[in-house]
């Protein structure tokens, strides 16, 4: 019954009633135990030092700034303290780029229109790197942008560099990473940043505090005007675009214009100067990209002859030091052996009544400066 001679086997036999025996894969040379030893032997040689990782990202070796995003990200000590002198090498060659946050709520089509806006920015010569924000991330365990059947061909430019949010920890922890990535990013020679967030939480204000340009993305039609987008959102944007103005939705979409265009008439002047744009385009059948990034670039050349570019990179970069500070600071206090022993006692101590909040507080804290001292 079965043809195949080399193939035949008791155990394929109609009548068998157990498992079916399959011939078996071959195995690839390229697997062989001596190949795995030599691949082992030379991953432990090949520790790279700060200066690797620095020219290495200095080159454009995406391999190299990939795995110094990855200690960016990481939370172990010794990870940290490299990153951190890998940051601090990069730091004179960053700031030449353009920083543009994008945010809508799920489903605007905020991937489809980073695949097609970036494909036009590096059409144009551009070299684009697209980072995110997720807060939700730990949570789903989903991450926006870590879907790789996203952004095709983007995914694919040798010109562009897609890295998803990392995932681990507050939202501020989040925000400080992909703010360390950026000054990484820009100095492997990234001259447009992307970051993507979902606009439904506080991430946008995250987002707000470390782009140049900041770009929300809506819908026409969707019944609630505002689409759950708080109006805080809407002031913090350099621009609305309304996307998915294609098909029968075009009428729709240009309605919508000028709705949120008498929206924004209402808000008050922003700090930059800039009247806020609101613009259509439609991502998917890639109407409508090259105005979006004529607006960006009319509203660079405003804040470059007003002064603002520099104003608001100078106030964020303060922001980041306090934030950083605040970060240290806290982690450092909850990470303390002794306060990490306390923290439940006083705790008890506080729901029992036999102390105050504010004494507790203080106790923890007089105890926490105490073991600094030492
Ligand atoms: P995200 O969740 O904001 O990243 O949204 P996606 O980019 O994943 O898009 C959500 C859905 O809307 C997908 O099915 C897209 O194909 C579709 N979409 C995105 N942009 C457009 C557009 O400009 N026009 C139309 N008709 N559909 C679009």
């Amino acid at each position: 019954m079965m043809a195949d001679k080399e193939h035949q086997h008791i155990e394929n036999d109609e009548a068998y009633k157990g498992l079916n025996v399959n011939r078996g894969i071959e195995q690839p040379e390229i697997f062989d135990e001596n190949s795995i030893q030599r691949f082992l032997k030379n991953k432990k040689k090949h520790k790279l030092t700060v200066d690797d990782y620095v020219n290495g990202i200095r080159e454009g070796n995406r391999t190299i700034l990939s795995k110094a995003v990855t200690l960016v990200e990481s939370s172990k000590v010794e990870h940290q303290q490299i990153a951190q002198q890998i940051i601090m090498k990069c730091l004179s060659y960053s700031g030449k780029s353009i920083r543009i946050g994008i945010t809508g709520v799920p489903g605007v089509g905020k991937s489809t229109f980073i695949e097609s806006t970036g494909k036009y920015i590096t059409s144009l010569g551009h070299k684009l790197a697209v980072l995110a924000i997720d807060p939700s991330s730990e949570r789903s365990k989903g991450s926006i942008l870590g879907d790789k059947t996203r952004m095709e061909e983007l995914s694919v430019d040798p010109n562009a560099y897609i890295r998803p949010s990392p995932s681990a920890g507050s939202l501020g922890g989040v925000a400080r990473k992909t703010r360390e990535t950026i000054i990484l990013c820009e100095a492997a020679g990234f001259d447009v940043i992307f970051i993507e967030t979902v606009g439904v939480g506080q991430s946008e204000t995250v987002v707000h505090s470390m782009v140049d340009f900041f770009l929300l993305l809506m819908l026409s039609g969707a019944g609630d005007e505002l689409q759950g987008i708080k109006r805080g959102i809407m002031e913090m944007a350099d621009a609305i675009t309304i996307n998915k103005a294609d098909g029968d939705n075009v009428d729709r979409a240009n309605m919508a214009r000028v709705q949120y265009m008498n929206a924004l008439h209402l808000f008050p002047p922003t700090d930059s100067g800039w009247k806020p744009k609101v613009l259509t385009c439609s991502a998917y059948k890639k109407i409508g990209i090259d105005q979006i990034w004529q607006t960006i670039n009319d509203y660079l050349s405003h804040v470059n002859q007003t002064g603002f570019f520099q104003f608001k990179r100078n106030e964020q970069a303060k922001f980041w030091m306090y934030e950083t500070i605040n970060d240290q600071l806290k982690s450092n206090f909850y990470q303390n052996q002794k306060i990490k022993e306390l923290l439940g006692t006083f705790e008890g101590k506080v729901l029992g009544e036999e102390l105050s909040s504010f004494v507790a507080a203080k106790d923890l804290l007089d105890t926490y400066y105490q073991s600094q001292k030492v």
